[in-house]
């Protein structure tokens, strides 16, 4: 898989994605994550990337041709036209089912906003798909865009050591993770339940599926309305 992100800020993205699962990821060759400076494509005469917004208002907006000539870099660069996504708290709320539809795509491009957002027309040309990480407002897309890239990264083949390790885990099938217990066997008077050191793995499987379903119901009761796993 290869993103590329579209910021005013590539330096934010290093020292996050360039560091543990992903920086392996990285280097190995599994995905390849390219930041590209939007203030490189501002080609007017004062090099502007924002303006104000028409019909006044408050802040300033991201102008359209600088990211229209960055995206069609970006689409010659990699001879195809990635799936192009806007950071955006208008979006779509963020769930695992659509990074696991997201997970077969080979080219994302993802577009961070910053001030006010973007000018809208690059929204209704350009862009495929607004997501957004909550239902709340941050003052930049690049946390919103390191969001998703890690989510979907640790999809890719290779990337985590079987796909055990995010099917298994909380949101996939619907449920959260059941609890999970490292050694020592007793910690402060508090014992690891039997049945994990028992051996028996149907026994440990039956408790661990009764576990996420109470584990879910307890934090989450929402979603096992909508599990499929009921
Ligand atoms: N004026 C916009 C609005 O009210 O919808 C908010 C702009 S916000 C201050 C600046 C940028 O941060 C947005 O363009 C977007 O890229 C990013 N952003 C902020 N909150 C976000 C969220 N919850 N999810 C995804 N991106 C977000």
């Amino acid at each position: 898989m290869r993103i590329d992100i579209i910021t005013l800020f590539p330096d934010m993205f290093a020292p996050v994605l360039g560091d543990s699962i992903i920086g392996r990821a990285q280097k190995s060759g599994a995905v390849e994550i390219h930041t590209h400076q939007l203030r490189d494509f501002a080609f007017d005469k004062h090099r502007r990337v924002d303006d104000t917004p028409y019909g006044g208002g408050m802040g300033m907006l991201m102008k359209a041709e600088p990211i229209a000539l960055c995206f069609e870099a970006i689409c010659a660069e990699t001879g195809t036209r990635p799936h192009f996504i806007y950071m955006s708290p208008q979006g779509k709320t963020l769930h695992q089912q659509r990074l696991r539809e997201l997970a077969d795509i080979d080219n994302a491009c993802i577009l961070c906003g910053h001030y006010e957002g973007v000018d809208q027309r690059v929204l209704d040309s350009l862009i495929d798909e607004e997501i957004s990480i909550g239902d709340y407002v941050l003052t930049g897309g690049e946390l919103p865009a390191m969001v998703l890239t890690d989510a979907l990264c640790r999809m890719v083949p290779g990337v985590l050591t079987n796909n055990e390790c995010f099917t298994e885990e909380s949101h996939w099938g619907g449920l959260l993770e059941y609890p999970q217990y490292t050694k020592p066997a007793e910690w402060r008077g508090m014992a690891v339940p039997e049945v994990l050191l028992s051996g028996h793995h149907q026994n440990i499987e039956k408790w661990r599926r009764e576990k996420a379903r109470e584990v879910t119901a307890q934090k989450r009761p929402d979603l096992l309305k909508s599990s499929k796993l009921l």
